[in-house]
């Protein structure tokens, strides 16, 4: 995905829409989907004088394994993005802000990103946003009851009949813990 900031380069103030559906080869960290990933990015790069706002909305649905039962289900993601960029002479993240003078957007110096010549690769930005909007577990559904540890069957598709025991290792050597106190 790539904006191009020559028609509003020089202009502060001046602005671009963009709208984006592509697919994004996977994997990327934390995300093992099978197949590429469709992305919706819809928004506006913005002249700032400094740099580059670019700000809009984002949307991804990824068929992907729950972590629980391994089987494969949609996951829909969404994310709201804003970020700054400055091109790469006078915005490279090496440069010392020292050097800079203080008070002038002191908070905001490590916050952008680099781009180089007239076109801005949203590609990087977009990936990192869609990893912050993963959820902590990737679950087909909130009450999957995954895999019997026994006999390895799916326990949504089939009750087996094993008797599990459910005590967590590291509670149950407490447990024994508890009983030699006894
Ligand atoms: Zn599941
Ligand atoms: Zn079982």
């Amino acid at each position: 995905m790539r904006v191009h900031i020559g028609k509003i380069k020089g202009k502060r103030g001046a602005y671009e829409d963009f709208s984006f559906h592509e697919a994004l080869p996977a994997p990327w960290e934390g995300v093992e989907a099978s197949r590429d990933v469709p992305v919706e990015f819809v928004g506006r790069v913005t002249n700032t004088g400094k740099g580059y706002h670019v700000e809009g909305v984002l949307r991804a649905v990824a068929t992907v394994p729950c972590d629980r039962c391994l089987e494969p289900f949609r996951l829909e993601m969404a994310s709201q993005v804003a970020e700054e960029f400055r091109s790469a002479p006078y915005g490279t993240r090496d440069s010392t802000p020292d050097q800079e003078s203080p008070g002038e957007d002191q908070d905001a110096l490590d916050d952008w990103n680099v781009f180089q010549g007239d076109t801005i690769s949203l590609d990087d930005v977009v990936r990192e946003h869609l990893v912050l909007a993963l959820p902590p577990k990737l679950l087909c559904h909130a009450a999957c009851k995954g895999i019997c540890p026994k006999c390895g069957q799916n326990r949504n598709q089939v009750a087996c009949d094993c008797m599990v025991d459910d005590v967590d290792p590291r509670l149950s050597a407490l447990m024994d813990l508890l009983k030699k106190d006894q």
